[in-house]
């Protein structure tokens, strides 16, 4: 490279030093000179030109012949246009493999910005949302998968767990979605077809529920024999007293274990829950504890810590299944001197129902699986307790129908507290109720 330049000024030089003579001979120095330079500039500009039409119409083409400084420019540009032909030719067919790998997939994928408009899908999430090139592109997803669980599970950004829907283009197909955030808070989102889970564990669930009822009749007929026979009990042996009183028990025990999984399966399926509305939360603790104060001994100490003027928006039937389920376990795991206290809560961004004893508190380790079906964290104590061990399952799905979440703490020996926190647009106090209705009765005006 120096050579070249080297080279080029001394050609240039020696140029201009026999133009020095030339003038000196022929008398007119300063116009061989001037004639020299504009020479030079002629050619320098000439090159350029060159360079320019060349890139501009042939820059594919070789470059055209040249020497000198030129040609070097000429060859390096022609050169690394060469190399990234090349390589943009390495990185289309790469693009190609994975949009024609993606393509392939069973699964839909799709990408689509921060906001969820639609970029790019492939032919299974076309097939599974009825998505159409290129009218889609650049629509909000939102607005081509109506359904309101995927509203709310898009926009509030809830992609921790995967969503099961209906298939807005197929009927009878159920899909479930999962959502990864990447890059600039853009969506990537995957499709799988479930429909064959879905209708297994529709079964399953059917199965509980029909089971659970079909045994309802036989044992009421059982419980009103034994009932009968209780009250004959006297003229009994007493072998037969206690068979009879075991019986009972057991007939007890069983009827909670069914409406506990008639309920379970309500909770389950969507489609049969009441409408929700504003509730005194005061309404239902009144409730609870009419409900509680049968099962309370007079070494429980129950206090009720909850503003009158807290309201909560659900339906009051769940809710009452979720707080009386955590009032009685609190009763029921609290030995004799236990203080239980059930409390309401409320700030700006949520409101918390709790329920704290004093009792015998629960490993860390047992924890997480309370809430599943009857997980008991000692079979014995639950039995002896007359537990179904379905309650903290029942707590569960009625929380998650409430937009709420769960929280267990607690320490062998020192108690537990079960809190249920709700989001603000669940709760509001009396007087937001009053503000608002006066709102709405100015604007009516
Ligand atoms: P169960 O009908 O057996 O009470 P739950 O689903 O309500 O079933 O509770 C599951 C298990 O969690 C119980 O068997 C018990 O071991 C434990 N548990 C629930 N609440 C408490 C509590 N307040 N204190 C200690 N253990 C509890």
């Amino acid at each position: 490279m120096k050579t070249i330049w080297r080279n080029t000024i001394l050609r240039w030089l020696i140029g201009l030093a026999a133009c020095i003579t030339i003038g000196l001979v022929l008398g007119h120095l300063l116009a061989v000179v001037l004639l020299y330079v504009l020479g030079t500039l002629y050619w320098q500009f000439y090159q350029l030109y060159t360079f320019h039409h060349w890139l501009r119409h042939s820059g594919r083409k070789a470059p055209p012949e040249t020497s000198g400084i030129w040609g070097e420019v000429f060859d390096s540009v022609y050169r690394l246009q060469k190399k990234q032909r090349k390589s943009k030719r390495r990185m289309r067919q790469a693009l190609t493999r994975i949009e024609s790998s993606t393509a392939a997939l069973k699964e839909g994928v799709i990408m689509a910005d921060n906001q969820g408009n639609l970029e790019w899908w492939n032919n299974s999430a076309a097939h599974f949302l009825g998505l159409m090139r290129p009218v889609d592109r650049g629509q909000a997803i939102t607005n081509i998968v109506r359904n309101p669980d995927f509203f709310r599970y898009f926009s509030q950004k809830r992609f921790g767990e995967p969503l099961v829907i209906k298939s807005p283009a197929k009927s009878g197909v159920y899909l479930e979605i999962q959502t990864t955030l990447y890059d600039k808070n853009d969506h990537l989102i995957f499709i799988r077809d479930v429909t064959r889970l879905h209708l297994l564990e529709q079964m399953r669930k059917d199965f509980v529920a029909n089971a659970s009822h079909e045994l309802k009749t036989p044992l009421t007929v059982i419980k009103g024999y034994l009932e009968t026979l209780s009250m004959f009990k006297d003229s009994l042996p007493a072998s037969m007293q206690k068979g009879i009183v075991n019986m009972s028990d057991q007939s007890e025990r069983m009827e909670h274990l069914i409406e506990d999984l008639l309920l379970l399966s309500r909770l389950e399926s969507n489609d049969k829950r009441e409408v929700d509305q504003w509730l005194k939360v005061s309404d239902l603790i009144q409730a609870i504890q009419k409900m509680a104060s049968p099962i309370l001994t007079d070494q429980h100490q129950l206090t009720f810590d909850i503003p009158e003027d807290a309201r909560l928006y659900g339906s009051f039937k769940e809710l009452y299944s979720a707080f009386s389920n955590l009032v009685v376990n609190a009763i029921k795991y609290s030995p004799d001197g236990g203080e239980i206290t059930v409390m309401w809560e409320a700030n700006e961004f949520s409101g918390v129902f709790s329920v704290q004893d004093t009792g015998l508190g629960i490993e860390p380790r047992y924890i997480p699986r309370l809430t599943e079906r009857f997980f008991r964290v000692d079979k014995g104590r639950g039995s002896k307790t007359g537990g179904t061990g379905l309650g903290l399952a029942i707590v569960k799905h009625v929380i998650l129908h409430h937009d709420a979440k769960l929280q267990i703490r607690s320490q062998p020996g020192f108690g537990s507290t079960f809190s249920c926190h709700f989001p603000a647009s669940r709760i509001r106090t009396d007087a937001f109720a009053l503000e608002s209705d006066t709102e709405a009765l100015k604007s009516s005006d």
